[in-house]
């Protein structure tokens, strides 16, 4: 009896161990089903999004950019601003926490070690509660949020994208310029969050490129080969530089070893070494703003000494190459033959419409279509649109563009207008749009330019897909001219892109819309953030200042868009834009050949000094780069080459060739503060 019962009672203990760990088993189960099931809402989420894209990107499945690209208005950056009164202290672990989630950010990542710590020093901390709103979708951005505890709920158009927690970063695109929020975000708990505006962000990042520039040019002035060189070649020098770290200990030059790089000490100790009598002697310690390897730049050498990092040394370098390609810069041989070119140009006096006045002009009208008697509308842009008028005088058609007052003050963009009409006044250049009057009412600015018969080259490029090697190397030898007569006048163009190319009615193309140009003095640096985003260099993403080398590189990116029917980096967020812009990776298409490849690359390289057309030899470079063989640059300035361009242009009414545009009858509001007194 006794021996039953106490094998019932094992029976009873096994059972109730089981029935344990069933209950174990089915917690982990409910357990991992729950994170099944949030797994799965995420990539259902996703996918949506997805989904989302690729109806955005792929909509009739043609390889040309679908959508015309976003302009970046340059915004000015202040001068005043105190930055030191947003400083917060932080502890140790929300500095950690703070680094860790930079790190995960796929474009806070790109930031170097000093614009890191100094974004940390300047984040300021905000809490919120339960159902705050901290982003708008649809309005426009200023700031970049990191999360420090709580929940928030990310929505777009009311559907929950996401949910935010510690670590995580969102608005980042907004300290790069002002962007309209894409989406929501409600802070679901209360939520501390670190947070940064765009203005401060930018004006630290100037003011460091700006000091940074300073003090290399300090450490250059003192290096005895680069005594005869101007400030604007030693300008030029370090733009071709790079940065390169070294560890502790590691060897950066090796006696005797083949030496072709010059190095200057941006952080950190480095110990000389040299063998005497077979022993290894210290010659000497340096330290920031020294540099060793100068002789290696003008001759081939052996390495005199060992030079070794003592502790984890930064330090900025040029290797003989690109030295070489550096300097001398002929500033002055950017342009071959002056004189030849003032010969081709009509002078400004002679077709000078001098007495045009508004009120002259008359709206051409679509002649058939559903827009059928209402007036021509020739293209649309940021801040207004393009109209086809004549006068009944002479009979000749204009461009007329027309901006809205109201609109440029809001933007800030008094300055850019003004100087947009400056500059086309003075410019007499058969390959940029001339343009003849300006006028003012009280509503809009008024600009009369040469009108363009031939169309945009964007809309070439989507009816053709893409366009053929000799078509390619038409368009941009026009650009080429362009630029060097611009850039001879000092003037960067920065706006490239086939919306901005325009075919006048021989096929031969000219430049239109100078509302990014800016002067610059040859050395100078300037620290807007603009342009379009597909065709901005890596230094003006970075913040890094910016010169004549970024039409160069926004060249290249038209060159390799014509050839391709998309430009090289590209995606519908920006964000990845210019994340594969700073990654720097171009894959070319199969069809592409070998020597347009070699000139992309070699406008596109990531350092602005070493960019072809910026290095010694200017423009002339580009011009007798293998691409351009078979291009008489003689020729085309005299406009005697037939434009392979011209089987893009079609033949009928004179707005055959443009997109049409429906009639825009609203007025915009009147301005009155006399901004455009000089315009
Ligand atoms: P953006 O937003 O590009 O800065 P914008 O307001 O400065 O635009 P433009 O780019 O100068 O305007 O012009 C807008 C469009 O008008 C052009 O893309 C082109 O289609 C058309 N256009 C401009 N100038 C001319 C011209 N001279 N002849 C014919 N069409 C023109
Ligand atoms: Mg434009």
């Amino acid at each position: 009896m006794e021996a039953k019962l106490k094998e019932l009672q094992q029976k009873l203990e096994k059972q109730c161990q089981i029935n344990q760990e069933l209950q174990n088993e089915n917690r982990t189960l409910e357990k991992r089903l729950k994170e099944k099931e949030k797994l799965l809402e995420d990539l259902q989420s996703h996918l949506e999004e997805a989904d989302r894209l690729s109806q955005r990107s792929s909509s009739d499945g043609l390889e040309v950019r679908q959508s015309r690209a976003a302009v970046m208005a340059p915004e000015p950056i202040p001068e005043d601003m105190d930055i030191s009164s947003t400083r917060v202290k932080k502890t140790t672990s929300e500095r950690a926490q703070i680094m860790k989630a930079m790190q995960k950010n796929d474009f806070l990542i790109r930031l170097d070690e000093e614009q890191i710590s100094m974004m940390v020093e300047l984040l300021s901390s905000l809490d919120r509660c339960p159902g705050d709103n901290i982003i708008t979708e649809g309005t426009e951005g200023d700031s970049l949020y990191i999360v420090a505890a709580g929940e928030l709920r990310v929505t777009q158009a009311g559907r929950t994208l996401r949910t935010l927690t510690s670590g995580d970063v969102f608005g980042e695109l907004a300290i790069l310029y002002n962007c309209k929020r894409t989406a929501s975000v409600k802070a679901v708990t209360a939520v501390k969050l670190w947070c940064i505006e765009r203005q401060i962000y930018r004006s630290i990042m100037a003011i460091k490129s700006k000091k940074k520039r300073e003090q290399l040019m300090g450490f250059l002035k003192t290096a005895h080969t680069f005594k005869s060189l101007s400030d604007e070649q030693l300008s030029s020098i370090i733009d071709s530089m790079e940065e390169v770290k070294f560890q502790e200990n590691e060897v950066i030059v090796r006696e005797g070893a083949e030496g072709n790089t010059f190095y200057i000490i941006l952080q950190g100790e480095v110990q000389v070494t040299k063998k005497v009598n077979g022993q290894q002697k210290v010659i000497r310690k340096m330290g920031q703003g020294d540099y060793f390897g100068e002789l290696a730049l003008i001759r081939e050498i052996l390495r005199t000494a060992t030079c070794t990092a003592l502790v984890p040394v930064t330090c900025f370098a040029i290797d003989k190459e690109a030295f070489e390609e550096t300097i001398p810069i002929e500033i002055l041989e950017l342009h071959d033959d002056p004189d030849l070119l003032e010969n081709t140009q009509t002078s400004k006096k002679e077709s000078s419409v001098s007495s045009l006045q508004l009120k002259d002009l008359v709206p051409v009208l679509y002649q058939e279509g559903r827009y059928q008697g209402n007036p021509i509308t020739l293209g649309l842009g940021g801040f207004g649109r393009v109209e086809l008028v004549t006068t009944l005088h002479h009979g000749k058609y204009f461009a007329l563009k027309r901006i809205s007052k109201k609109l440029i003050v809001q933007k800030r963009q008094e300055e850019h207008v003004l100087f947009e009409k400056k500059l086309l006044m003075d410019i007499e250049c058969d390959f940029i749009v001339k343009l003849y009057a300006t006028f003012k009412d009280s509503r809009y600015i008024y600009m009369a330019m040469d009108f363009c018969s031939g169309g945009e080259i964007w809309t070439k490029l989507k009816e053709a897909k893409r366009f053929e090697e000799n078509i390619t190397v038409f368009v941009a030898a026009c650009v080429v001219e362009a630029y060097a007569y611009l850039h001879k006048k000092d003037i960067m163009y920065r706006d490239l892109k086939p919306e901005n190319l325009m075919l006048d009615s021989r096929g031969y193309v000219k430049l239109v819309d100078f509302g990014f140009a800016k002067k610059l003095q040859r050395g100078q640096k300037t620290y807007s953030f603009c342009g379009t985003p597909e065709y901005m260099a890596p230094e003006i993403i970075q913040n890094q200042g910016h010169d004549f080398a970024a039409d160069f590189w926004s060249l290249g990116i038209l060159i390799y868009e014509l050839l391709a029917g998309s430009p090289p980096f590209s995606s519908s967020e920006p964000q990845n834009i210019y994340a594969r812009i700073l990654d720097g990776v171009m894959k070319f298409p199969p069809h592409m050949g070998e020597a347009a490849r070699s000139l992309i690359s070699k406008l596109c390289r990531p350092r602005p000094g070493q960019r072809l057309g910026s290095t010694k030899n200017g423009m002339r470079d580009v011009r007798t780069h293998r691409w351009f063989n078979n291009m008489n640059w003689h020729k085309l300035r005299m406009k005697q080459i037939d434009a392979p361009t011209l089987k893009l242009i079609r033949k009928g009414p004179c707005y055959i060739n443009f997109d049409r545009f429906p009639f825009d009858k609203i007025q915009d509001e009147e301005e009155f503060s006399g901004w455009d007194r000089d315009f």
